[in-house]
C-alpha cells in the first residue's frame, strides 16, 4: 500500500511512531509521480529526487531529535506554481515567468517548512490563476485523475489532481474566485478558502491582491484544518495580514451541528444548475439535517451581478499587478527588438497567453478615465451590496449551504471555445471572495459518469470553525453511512 493513500495527518502520526520514516514517505510520492505523471501532468516542476531525499533525511532527523514535532513532519507536500519558493522555479504557469527563481519562500511555504513538511514540487495551475479548467497553462494541461478525458478545474488544477492522484499528501493553493474549491470539486478532493487576511499572501504572486487568498487541498477536513492552522499567520509582511487569535482550528473537529442554522439560497438552484449536482447537493444538506442541523431557504438577492462586479475588479487588479512583467525585472525579455517600447511590447505579446491579454485589455479598460466610474467603481459598489446581502444573511444562518460549480467537470477543450460561458461558472464562488468570507468544498457524490461533485459550505468573516465542524460532521456521517448522493 502506498504512504500516499494515508491522509496527511495519519502519515504524519505514523511517522512519528517511526513506522514508518519520512524518506520512506517521499520514496512514495516519487513513486506514484514516475508512475502517474505521464498521464496527469499535476506538476510544472517536481524537485530533484536527491534533493527531495536529503531534505526528508534531515526532516527525519529532527524528528527524531525532538525538534520538529508538528502534525506533518516528514508529509509530501506539493505547491501551487504561485506561491514563491526561493531557489526553486516559480512560473505561474506562464512563459514569462519561465526562468524565475526567487530568492526568497512565501511566508505560507516557510511555516509549512517550519514544521516540518516535504516540498515535492510545484503544480501546474490557469497561467496566472485566470482560468477554471487549469487549460491556459503554458506548459501543457493537467488531466482529472477520475478520467483522464476531463478537466480537473482550475486553476488550482495540478495542486487537486495531485492530491486526487496520490502524488503528494496534501496541497497548497490560491483562489481569487474559486481557485481551490472548484477544482476541489472537481476533482473529489476537500479545499478550504478562509476568511481573507488569515494566510499571509507574502510571495504569493498577485492576481487580483484584493480577492487572492491561500488556502489547504487535502483528503479531507482533518487535514485541511490543521493545514490551515500551520499556515494561518499575522504578517507584517503583508499589509492585509490579520491578527487572529482563533486559529486553533482543529479543535473544530467535532461532530456537532445540533441547532446550527443552515441557509440554502434559492436563487443558486435556479438555472443553469446540473440536476444530478442539485440532487446531490441537497441529499447532503438533508444529511446535515439528519444531524441536528436545521435548513432553510432563502433569497441571497444581487447573484446575477457578482459575475460581471468580479471580472471588472478582478481584471482591473490583475492589469495592474502584471505591468512589472516587462521584459526588464523577471523572468522572459523577447529575442529582438528595436528599443525600449518595442521591447515592452514583444515580450508581453510572446510571454503572456490569450487569456491573461484578455483580462490585462479588460482591466486596463475598466480603470481608463472616462470608463473608470461606469465600469470599476459600479463593480466596487456592486461588491459592497454583495457583502451586505451576506450579512443579512449571516444574521439569521450560521452557514450557507450552495454547490461549488453548476456542473460535473467538462471535458477537455470544451471551456476554452467559449470564455464567457466558463466565467458562468465561477457563480457559486466568487461572491465568497467579493465578501471576503471563507468557504470550504467536500465531496459529496458522483454523477452517472462517474466524476465527483463537491457541497460547499460558506461561513461568516473569521467563523472557519463553524464550517470546519459542519464539514466533518457531514464527512464523518458519508463515511459511517454511505450518506453520500
Ligand atoms: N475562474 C476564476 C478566474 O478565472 C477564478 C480563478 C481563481 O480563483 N484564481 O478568475
Amino acid at each position: 500500500m502506498s504512504l500516499m493513500s494515508l491522509t496527511a495527518l495519519e502519515l504524519g502520526e505514523k511517522i512519528k511512531k517511526c513506522e514508518v520514516s519520512a524518506v520512506e514517505a517521499a520514496e512514495d510520492a516519487l513513486a506514484a509521480i514516475k508512475k502517474k505523471e505521464g498521464d496527469i501532468g499535476s506538476y510544472v516542476t517536481v524537485l530533484e529526487e536527491e534533493k527531495i531525499l536529503q531534505r526528508a533525511k534531515e526532516v527525519q532527523a529532527g524528528i527524531e531529535s525532538g525538534e520538529l514535532t508538528g502534525a506533518f513532519a516528514g508529509v509530501p507536500v506539493a505547491i501551487k506554481d504561485n506561491m514563491c519558493t526561493e531557489g526553486i522555479r516559480t512560473t505561474c504557469s506562464s512563459k514569462i515567468l519561465e526562468n524565475f527563481y526567487p530568492t526568497f519562500s512565501a511566508e505560507a511555504v516557510c511555516r509549512l517548512e517550519r514544521d516540518g513538511a516535504v516540498m515535492i514540487g510545484k503544480t501546474n495551475m490557469d497561467e496566472f490563476a485566470m482560468g477554471s479548467t487549469t487549460e491556459t497553462s503554458a506548459f501543457g494541461i493537467t488531466k482529472n485523475p477520475h478520467n483522464t478525458d476531463y478537466v480537473p478545474g482550475g486553476s488550482s488544477g495540478g495542486s487537486c489532481a495531485a492530491v486526487a492522484a496520490g502524488e503528494c499528501s496534501f496541497a497548497l493553493g490560491s483562489d481569487t474566485g474559486g481557485s481551490i474549491r472548484q477544482p476541489s470539486s472537481f476533482c473529489g478532493v476537500t479545499g478550504l478558502k478562509p476568511t481573507y487576511g488569515t494566510v499571509s499572501r507574502y510571495g504569493l504572486i498577485a492576481y487580483g491582491s484584493s480577492l487572492d487568498q491561500i488556502g489547504p487541498i487535502a483528503k479531507d477536513v482533518a487535514d485541511c484544518a490543521a493545514v490551515l492552522e500551520s499556515i494561518a499567520s499575522y504578517d507584517k509582511k503583508d499589509s492585509t495580514s490579520i491578527r487572529r487569535e482563533d486559529t486553533d482550528f482543529t479543535t473544530a473537529l467535532e461532530e456537532d451541528v445540533k441547532g446550527m442554522r443552515i441557509g440554502i439560497p434559492r436563487d443558486y438552484f435556479s438555472r443553469g444548475l446540473d440536476t444530478q449536482v442539485a440532487d446531490s447537493i441537497m441529499k447532503a444538506a438533508h444529511a446535515l439535517e439528519k444531524n441536528g442541523a436545521v435548513l432553510e431557504e432563502f433569497d441571497l438577492s444581487l447573484v446575477e451581478y457578482a459575475i460581471p462586479a468580479y471580472y471588472v475588479i478582478a481584471s482591473a487588479e490583475a492589469s495592474s499587478n502584471l505591468a512589472r512583467f516587462d521584459g526588464v525585472k523577471y523572468g522572459y525579455r523577447t529575442g529582438e527588438y528595436e528599443g525600449l517600447h518595442n521591447m515592452y511590447k514583444k515580450t508581453r505579446s510572446e510571454g503572456f497567453g490569450p487569456e491573461v491579454k484578455r483580462r490585462i485589455m479588460l482591466g486596463s479598460f475598466v480603470l481608463s478615465s472616462g470608463y473608470y466610474d461606469a465600469y470599476y467603481l459600479k463593480a466596487l459598489r456592486t461588491k459592497a451590496l454583495i457583502k451586505q446581502a451576506f450579512d443579512r444573511a449571516f444574521e439569521k444562518y450560521d452557514l450557507i449551504l450552495s454547490p461549488a460549480a453548476p456542473t460535473t467537470a467538462p471535458k477537455i477543450g470544451e471551456s476554452l471555445k467559449d470564455p464567457l460561458q466558463m466565467y458562468l461558472g465561477d457563480i457559486y464562488t466568487i461572491s465568497v471572495n467579493l465578501a471576503g468570507l471563507p468557504g470550504i468544498t467536500v465531496p459529496c457524490g458522483k454523477d452517472d459518469k462517474g466524476l465527483p461533485i463537491g457541497m460547499q459550505l460558506i461561513g461568516d468573516c473569521f467563523k472557519e470553525k463553524t464550517m470546519i465542524r459542519a464539514a466533518y460532521t457531514f464527512e464523518q456521517s458519508t463515511v459511517r453511512g454511505g450518506e453520500q448522493g
